[in-house]
């Protein structure tokens, strides 16, 4: 016999770690990892909501709306499970397969953000019929915030431009990225991020893909181009070293599970 009664779902984060089983993966677990635990009254538990997934419903995929929880830093895990960064999780699985759980961090890292109103201060609750903060003050209502940033693999001559951020203490090499900044479009910001950190020219701007990045909020947006005129000249601030590689001489390169490496792995892998 089937068994037909849905199963509660609960994703739990402890700033940007994920409440995992053994096997890491970011499916939502099915029993409340802390039963003892009552928002509003306990210093552990920071938040709690539901996890709307917006568009039609799926019938063939309806389930219960999952739990989000948010944990205080000093919680500790629970028998059997453990915190893992979500940055590791989202290299070890299949893209769409955590897709609700970085909606559940991005809304889980917008609502810390959101308790008071930007306009007047005053505390703001959840607007019932949509993702959204409104204030019982002044009528503000706030909806959850992307911070879209471009990633731009620029090639020349069969080879792409791979750079080293300052920032990274790893030694890894990706390719360019920056934020999108307000009155420019993506292809606007592409030439910018490219002349400013590199000192070059590109044309022929064109989209590859995109990725939910909820770290704490942004969206990745990748792009090609071609190299136009003038010779790389990093910056020193952002970028400490580029370079242009081909798939037999390429420095190391980003983890697995981010567009940046996905839309370097189909350049020089062809994969
Ligand atoms: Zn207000």
């Amino acid at each position: 016999m089937q068994d037909t009664q849905p199963k509660p779902a609960y994703f739990a984060f402890r700033g940007q770690e994920l409440l995992c089983r053994p096997d890491g993966r970011a499916e939502p677990l099915d029993s409340h990892p802390f039963p003892d635990r009552k928002p509003g009254k306990d210093p552990w538990l920071l938040d709690v909501f539901p996890l709307r997934i917006p568009g039609p419903a799926d019938p063939a995929k309806e389930g219960p709306v999952p739990t989000v929880l948010s944990l205080a830093p000093e919680a500790e895990a629970p028998e059997g499970l453990s915190w893992v960064p979500f940055r590791s999780v989202l290299g070890s699985l299949a893209w769409d397969g955590v897709l609700p759980a970085c909606r559940a961090l991005a809304l889980a890292n917008w609502r810390a953000g959101s308790r008071f109103c930007g306009r007047c201060g005053s505390a703001q609750g959840d607007k019932p019929d949509e993702t959204a903060r409104l204030c019982p003050s002044c009528g503000s209502v706030t909806y959850p915030r992307l911070s879209p940033a471009v990633l731009a693999r620029v090639h020349r001559d069969g080879r792409i431009l791979l750079a080293r951020n300052a920032a990274f203490k790893t030694g890894i090499f990706s390719v360019l990225a920056g934020f999108v900044e307000p009155g420019e479009s993506f292809e606007d910001c592409v030439v910018r991020e490219v002349a400013e950190e590199v000192g070059i020219r590109v044309r022929n701007v064109r989209y590859l893909g995109s990725q939910p990045w909820p770290f704490p909020d942004s969206l990745m947006v990748g792009f090609e181009a071609e190299w136009e005129s003038g010779e790389l000249a990093p910056d020193g601030i952002e970028i400490a070293e580029a370079g242009w590689y081909g798939p037999d001489d390429h420095p190391p390169l980003p983890l697995p599970g981010s567009l940046s490496r996905r839309i370097i792995d189909a350049e020089l892998f062809k994969k």
